[in-house]
């Protein structure tokens, strides 16, 4: 039978990161829920990792996609000038970067984030010159080898050995507590040449730390350490892979802090519709590769132009998209902090719809994700020993669809600890 569950232990790798015990085939989904083969649905707090921001099968991008198809519409454009890759930068500069006095340069790479990542480090060695690049504890910026030299958590390196050299990977905020301010650190680390860390071609980091716990840096700290890159010549680059397209609160992670970085690197929810795409925004004086310097068979997925343009402008142009995010923002903390006062010891974290609960163990965690699909919740959890509960809902749930899953991962949490 197509939905034969018994081919995946036959033949798929067990090398799943995610879901790995949900015991389901899936075959459909829509907006925040997925139906498996038997019928049972499920909602969707996982939402691909904060691919699918808008949902599933949003019906105006399916659509779109659709008629795009079906007639003859360009598949595979690569480096082409498109008439769709066209209408994604006009939509993006109008209602994107315009707005946010930015004035950068999109660059497609690969269609992974970790691509992006590659590009832009690859981008800030040749801009500065150096080689040498500053990331962060439990930061998380894609497993291809130079990302994952970035990657805090050395439990990605998969057995890959010693990371690639030249990075070096300083205290994220919050790291030491709240006495200790790790930008001041950095400061004197860079200052110093008693620490060794020779002077830096960019310091890259998430201003939250999707897959690292949640962990939120605060706007003091960003700004901090922006103008930290600053002095010291270094090209500021936030990965905003997970974070951006308005996973915390707003398009960029980082817009309301007052800081505009060198380099944004964008993957996941970009193209609007689960389809790959990757792209980096680079300040015009730094948009400085040349033919063939990173080239990719995949780079601006045509399909991906044709949602990612429908994202912008149905949700981006839409003066009340953000206070829509700010209530649903309101409904998960208020869900979070009853799931919360359940679990002694438990700690609110992340920043406006990535948010979730430390349980203090991984175990506990997995109890309660394992608890809650049955139920029929997805949810998965992050932290560097996976502690933390996550909900990354679609940022277009219903109200109602979002509350009834804050339910369900209240009942797990009751189940799991009495
Ligand atoms: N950067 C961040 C912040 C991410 O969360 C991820 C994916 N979890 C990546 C980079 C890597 O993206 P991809 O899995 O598409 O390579």
């Amino acid at each position: 039978s197509p939905s034969d569950p018994t081919v995946f232990q036959r033949r798929e790798s067990e090398a799943r990161s995610y879901c790995r015990g949900f015991d389901a085939v899936f075959a459909q989904a829509a907006g925040s829920e997925l139906i498996d083969a038997e019928g049972n649905r499920y909602i969707d707090f996982l939402a691909g990792c904060s691919s699918l921001n808008y949902g599933h099968n949003d019906p105006d991008m399916k659509t779109a996609l659709i008629e795009h198809i079906s007639g003859d519409g360009i598949a595979h454009g690569l480096d082409l000038h498109t008439e769709v890759k066209a209408r994604f930068l006009s939509a993006f500069e109008t209602h994107i970067l315009k707005p946010r006095n930015m004035d950068h340069r999109l660059m497609f790479t690969g269609p992974t984030g970790a691509n992006a990542v590659e590009a832009a480090i690859k981008l800030a060695r040749k801009v500065t010159g150096r080689t040498n690049v500053i990331s962060f504890t439990n930061g998380f910026h894609g497993v291809t080898l130079g990302a994952l030299a970035a990657t805090g958590n050395s439990y990605h390196r998969g057995g890959a050995g010693i990371p690639l050299s030249g990075v070096a990977r300083m205290p994220y905020d919050g790291y030491m507590g709240s006495k200790v301010d790790t930008a001041d650190l950095l400061e004197k680390m860079l200052s110093d040449p008693s620490s060794g860390i020779d002077a830096p071609a960019a310091i890259i980091f998430e201003t939250v730390q999707g897959e690292g716990g949640l962990n939120a840096a605060s706007p003091e700290w960003v700004r901090k350490v922006a103008a930290i890159a600053k002095a010291h010549g270094a090209l500021l680059i936030i990965d905003d892979v997970q974070a951006g397209c308005g996973r915390a609160g707003s398009f960029f992670s980082f817009e309301d802090f007052g800081v505009v970085p060198d380099i944004v690197t964008m993957a996941k929810s970009i193209s609007g519709f689960g389809l790959p795409m990757a792209l980096m925004l680079v300040r015009p004086e730094h948009d400085k590769f040349g033919p063939a310097e990173h080239n990719g068979t995949f780079r601006g997925n045509t399909h991906a132009f044709v949602t990612a343009r429908i994202s912008i402008e149905k949700f981006w142009a839409d003066e009340t998209f953000q206070d829509q995010l700010a209530q649903k923002e309101r409904i998960i903390l208020s869900g979070l902090a009853a799931i919360s006062e359940m679990v002694p010891g438990a700690r609110l974290k992340g920043r406006g719809l990535m948010r979730g609960v430390d349980v203090g163990s991984g175990d506990l965690a997995a109890a309660i994700c394992a608890r809650a699909f049955d139920n029929g919740l997805i949810i998965e959890t992050s932290g560097p020993n996976d502690e933390v509960v996550k909900i990354l809902a679609p940022l277009t749930t219903p109200d109602t669809v979002l509350r009834k899953g804050l339910n369900i991962l209240m009942d797990a949490v009751r189940d799991t600890t009495t």
